[in-house]
């Protein structure tokens, strides 16, 4: 599996000119090494040649054994020891990576990832290095997840699930946000999760309006709906689900909204399948809410790619129009926000398949309406 990875990421270094790919401890390094680090203060980066041959790693040298017993991959080591600093080993290992020229070509790296201590690593080690980014080459690598992957994900989406409906049947009126929001966290590590995969929102009554609600000693009131936002961390990967609940009978209009929401999640999903594009989903969803006539209610876009972070690749957005392939990860989210008043969101985890898409979060997504 590791293999075909580093195989997949030589090729896409060739495809864009780049001599090699530098990586520092994140979700890249351990997507193609295994390895997980700490972000330390001390200088640890993996070279990965454009020509296939073997990653060089400068790394503390006190990290040395860990590392050489838990890697996937085989790769050359050059360790450094504090009393020496990182610079000679860094120039061994580049040299040893990429030759003692770059030939006209730039490093990869990761911009969103690559902090100041490690590009001035890079340069100290080879003066007049020239860098590009290669944060999209990685994503759009990490995009599509195999058959291993997608069996963890869909762990991690039954164990928040789980959690996840322990929490609702707990629910009742007096009980405040951050109660519940303790709960909610507290039932997905019970239920299997190594913890949460974001902190979760819990979002009641007029607070539901706001997508990114902080969470508040707000106590529940009978008429309320409850949006919950979770998801759970599972062996590197992770889940992000949303429900939307009544305590209580809810008001003619906020069955309506939540019926709106309900059809264009649906929508969404129905239009998910091979060659689609983030666009064409997000369309879908959109359709259904502005025919309904909350249009400018629904204020961001359908979905986001998910994997070993909580946003990858692709964006379900206007403007997203790469076709999806097969192994695609990511969530169909539609929501109605009004202000002051309610709000409705309905979030489920997808995959696209080899003729459709499938969900890997299967919870009612009926209104369930919580006796207050
Ligand atoms: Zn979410
Ligand atoms: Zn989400």
């Amino acid at each position: 599996m590791e293999t075909s990875r580093l195989d997949r990421v030589t090729a896409a270094l060739h495809g864009r000119g780049m001599a090699g790919l530098a990586l520092m401890p994140d979700a890249n390094l351990t997507y193609l090494t295994g390895l997980t680090f700490h972000h330390g203060k001390r200088l640890t980066l993996a070279i990965f040649p454009a020509d296939g041959s073997q990653p060089c790693f400068i790394i503390p040298a006190l990290e040395r054994t860990r590392a050489e017993a838990s890697s996937s991959i085989p790769m050359r080591y050059f360790p450094w020891a504090d009393a020496d600093g990182p610079v000679e080993a860094a120039r061994a290992a580049m040299e040893a990576a990429l030759g003692p020229a770059l030939r006209g070509m730039p490093l990869g790296v990761e911009y969103t990832a690559l902090r100041v201590m490690e590009l001035r690593g890079l340069e100290a080690a080879m003066p007049g290095i020239e860098v590009a980014d290669a944060t999209d080459l990685l994503a759009e690598l990490r995009m599509a997840k195999d058959a291993d992957e997608l069996a963890i994900m869909e762990q991690a989406a039954r164990i928040v699930e789980a959690g996840l409906a322990r929490a609702i049947g707990q629910i009742r009126v007096g009980m405040t946000e951050r109660q519940l929001s303790k709960i909610v966290s507290e039932e997905i590590v019970a239920a299997g999760g190594e913890g949460e995969s974001f902190e979760n929102i819990v979002a009641s009554g007029p607070n539901g309006a706001n997508p990114h609600h902080s969470n508040s000693d707000r106590a529940f009131v009978s008429g309320d709906l409850i949006t919950i936002d979770c998801g759970a961390r599972y062996r590197g990967y992770i889940s992000d689900t949303t429900r939307t609940v009544a305590l209580g009978e809810p008001d003619a209009e906020a069955r309506a909204v939540y019926d709106l929401v309900r059809r264009a999640n649906e929508a969404g999903k129905a239009a998910a399948r091979p060659e689609a594009s983030g666009s064409e989903i997000d369309a879908a969803a959109r359709q259904v809410i502005e025919a309904g006539g909350y249009g400018a209610y629904f204020i961001h876009r359908t979905g986001h790619g998910i994997g070993m972070e909580v946003h990858e690749l692709p964006n379900i957005v206007a403007g997203s129009d790469a076709p999806l392939v097969p192994g695609t990860t990511f969530t169909i989210e539609p929501g109605i926000y009004i202000p002051g008043r309610i709000g409705v969101r309905i979030e489920d985890d997808m995959v696209i398949t080899a003729d459709g898409a499938r969900s890997l979060t299967n919870m009612s997504r009926e209104l369930l309406v919580i006796p207050a």
